[in-house]
């Protein structure tokens, strides 16, 4: 087990430290401005909002440097009601071009954490999602769980997979966004190696798993808060899921214009995760699972 108190907290999935900011000078500046809390004062990814954030712990500065690479972005830090919605798992050639189609009728505008895979077998969906101001970054090349495999060959996987992205964007991949929520020590330390910076969520939907649309929409309605960004999927790509028989089976057009819906009576705003965070104050944790070598 890691050594439990103020700076790593066990989780039943693995464990969390946090607080940091940046010294690393391959950190583009805004970065540098970073507020890095523990992962439990970011709230519960279904609490309703507002959330106010706590000031870093001053006890906890002198870890900055060494757990400010380890970090991810989970929300940003403002008042305003602006947010992220970001997509997983596509693109899927029904359900990105119906979210697509809702997002417009909107005019709001997400990033899409897309399969490699997915990618090169729908191209020109990717292709529409940029043309209509959304934002492509990397998932993976595929669905599979990076932590079961040595960290350098995750490593490599999202070294092959962003190159991938990077061949039918024609632009470069900026964010990543591990299976699962799922990060080893050694994807956390190197994505950045590999110009990604690793992005999580501060709200969710839970729309893994199958249930009411109305629901579903509700639960990301009720987590909602300024400088949010909001997990949904537009595509169930799942083997975890699937081999429980729980695969969804609703229109995630439909949850994304209810919650769009919900968002417009409240003021909300959704822009890609790039904007956010070159607008606001970067709100970071760490979050790293032990290998599993570990937990046998
Ligand atoms: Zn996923």
């Amino acid at each position: 087990m890691p050594p439990e108190g103020w700076l790593v907290t066990v989780r039943p999935d693995g464990w969390c430290t946090s607080d940091g900011v940046a010294t690393d000078s391959t950190l583009p500046a805004h970065r540098h401005r970073a507020l890095l809390l523990r992962r439990e004062a970011i709230g519960d990814f279904e609490d309703p909002g507002p959330r106010p954030l706590p000031d870093p712990d001053p006890l906890m500065r002198w870890g900055r440097p060494a757990l400010l690479p380890l970090s991810s972005v989970m929300r940003v830090q403002t008042d305003e009601p602006v947010l992220s919605l970001t997509y997983d798992d596509g693109p899927h050639p029904e359900q990105t071009p119906e979210l697509l189609d809702v997002l417009a009728e909107f005019g709001a505008r997400a990033t899409f954490f897309v399969l490699t895979d997915a990618v090169e077998a729908h191209p020109e969906i990717v292709h529409r999602t940029l043309a209509e101001g959304h934002e492509i970054a990397l998932h993976g090349i595929d669905h599979a769980r990076l932590t079961a495999v040595p960290g350098r060959e995750a490593l490599r996987r999202i070294r092959t997979g962003k190159r991938r992205l990077e061949a039918v964007t024609g632009r470069p991949t900026r964010f990543y966004r591990p299976t699962y929520g799922a990060l080893g020590l050694t994807v956390a330390g190197g994505s950045r190696a590999l110009g990604l910076d690793v992005v999580i969520w501060s709200a969710w939907a839970r729309d893994w798993a199958d249930g009411p649309v109305q629901e579903i929409a509700d639960r990301a309605i009720g987590a909602l808060h300024p400088g949010a960004i909001v997990l949904l999927h537009d595509r169930t790509d799942d083997a975890e899921a699937e081999a429980a028989g729980a695969l969804p089976t609703f229109s995630r057009a439909e949850v994304t214009r209810r919650i769009l819906t919900a968002m417009r009576a409240g003021g909300y705003t959704s822009v890609p995760v790039g904007e956010l965070v070159d607008r606001h104050r970067v709100v970071r944790s760490v979050t790293v699972q032990r290998p599993r070598v570990l937990r046998r």
